[in-house]
């Protein structure tokens, strides 16, 4: 989600380093305050643009209940103080925490994005270990909460977010923090056997073991932690969702995250007037437009994409001169080496096929390296006849999402899934492909391209109905529920 959610016209995209929602426990009785804990943190202020649906959703709820919204500010300073520095607005506080240039380059790029992050994601290959990160990302973690501690209330309800903070609770409870703590994976959570890669699995683990919930995106992920709990871990399955391993006992669970539906689809009808719908509209004329929507990471799979769109043009030669990919394609954590170098060969791969297809009249792939705000993607999305969404891996995948709610509900186009993307529990009825097999991609837009109107709404129709089920405010309140139960049982 992923996300800059929290603000998402600017620069680089990091919705895994960033915010993401939460809300209030459902009105009865009354709403506990509720703390988010995230390591960025969105604006909290009420007129702030260019805001994601994520950091909305945050915002409204901890609205409702009051609440503190903490994690990194985003700057590094010299000498950053242990203290967050406070910033109020209604009954919402934001507590921000600078980082040093050390702990950054330790906690965040070289233990959370260099180990965690390709180790999650299935890429073991390009895991960079060290003991010197994996120190810097555990002091940082203790250093939050310490942070954290002086200012929880005893009937607080804290909910941590990602693969950044997992020690936290460990930590919090170290310091005598007794108040209900869940945590809520976003990425894929690795399959056992891959997981003891990581030299410190079992701390890890363990620490994960310390909260008392903890949330992943699909069932298969929950399956692997459970997994790794009982072999690896010596644990047991009490039942009823509850884990035993390592000396404790925690609840975890499937909590698929959503988007908000009803925002998504009224943008999108609201952005057909736009002057860029316009522009677009004109530039595309009667041709079929296949959006891709990502920031620039190794799990999207955008060379093995561009591969596949290769193969059409060659292979379905109809295709030729009629249909245009248009890829945003958002620059991401370019201060990781591996993200620059995909960055290289996706400008070299965008070149070939523009240099081997196009016509003075037609230029067969828009590749663009920019981010643009929810208002102005929902409107391009509504305007692709294909959704392209082919990670290698992914958490859920909130792109695949915001496609499908985007559509016009009389002329639906077809969303392309992977069936490595977290969001193909949920919208089974895309057409689902493998991303490492090329040419079953090709085959799958060209199946979209030629779908008839009746078969694309039906299809349609069954996603926005789970969609709409599961939007964003039923995640967080489900998720908020349980951890509210997990907690009173402590
Ligand atoms: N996004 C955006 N502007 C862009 C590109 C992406 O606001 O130019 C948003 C997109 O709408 C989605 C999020 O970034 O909400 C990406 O989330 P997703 O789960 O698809 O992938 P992630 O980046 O979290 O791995």
């Amino acid at each position: 989600m992923s996300i800059d959610e929290a603000g998402s016209t600017v620069g680089e995209l990091d919705p895994h380093g960033s915010a993401v929602a939460a809300g209030r426990v459902s009105a009865k009785p009354a709403p506990r305050r509720l703390v988010i804990v995230s390591n960025r943190v969105g604006p909290i202020g009420r007129n702030q643009t260019g805001q994601g649906g994520l950091a909305i959703a945050v915002r409204a709820a901890l609205e409702r209940t009051g609440g503190i919204w903490f994690g990194y500010s985003g700057s590094i300073s010299e000498r950053p103080s242990a203290a967050p520095k406070l910033t109020t607005d209604g009954n919402i506080t934001a507590a921000l925490l600078d980082l040093s240039r050390r702990d950054y380059d330790e906690y965040y790029i070289g233990f959370a994005n260099r180990v965690l992050w390709p180790l999650f994601h299935y890429r073991p290959s390009l895991i960079g270990f060290s003991r010197r990160d994996l120190a810097g990302y555990l002091r940082v973690n203790r250093g939050f909460a310490r942070a954290l501690a002086p200012m929880l209330q005893p009937d607080d309800l804290v909910w941590v977010h990602d693969y950044h903070l997992i020690p936290l609770g460990e930590a919090l409870r170290q310091l005598d923090c007794r108040q209900p703590i869940g945590f809520f994976l976003h990425t894929p959570f690795p399959a056992a056997e891959l997981l003891r890669i990581l030299p410190n699995h079992r701390e890890l683990a363990a620490s994960l073991c310390a909260y008392d919930l903890v949330g992943f995106q699909t069932a298969a992920d929950l399956e692997s932690f459970r997994d790794y709990l009982l072999r690896q871990g010596g644990g047991e399955d009490l039942g009823g969702g509850r884990l035993r391993a390592f000396g404790r006992t925690v609840r975890a669970g499937v909590f698929p995250i959503g988007i908000d539906v009803a925002t998504v689809a009224r943008q999108a009808e609201e952005a057909e007037e736009s002057r860029q719908m316009r522009r677009l509209t004109a530039s595309i004329r009667d041709r079929s437009l296949i959006i891709g929507v990502d920031r620039i990471d190794y799990s999207k799979g955008l060379p093995a994409r561009f591969a596949a769109y290769s193969h059409l043009l060659e292979h379905y030669p109809q295709t030729r001169g009629h249909t245009v990919l248009m890829q945003i394609a958002t620059a991401s954590r370019s201060d990781v080496p591996e993200y620059r170098e995909i960055r290289r060969n996706l400008e070299a791969a965008a070149g070939n096929i523009n240099g081997r297809y196009a016509e003075f009249d037609w230029t067969p792939l828009r590749y663009l390296n920019k981010s643009f705000n929810h208002r102005i993607l929902s409107g391009f999305y509504r305007a692709a006849r294909i959704g392209l969404v082919t990670p290698f891996r992914d958490g859920m995948n909130l792109v695949a999402k915001e496609y499908v709610a985007a559509q016009k509900p009389e002329d639906p186009g077809m969303l392309v899934l992977s069936c490595f993307a977290g969001a193909v529990r949920e919208l089974g009825e895309a057409i689902i492909v493998n991303p490492y097999d090329l040419e079953a991609m090709a085959e799958a837009i060209w199946q979209g391209l030629q779908m008839p109107i009746e078969e694309r709404r039906e299809r349609w129709a069954a996603m926005m109905a789970t969609l709409r089920r599961n939007d964003i405010n039923a995640w967080r309140e489900r998720f908020l529920e349980a951890l509210t139960a997990a907690g009173s049982g402590r």
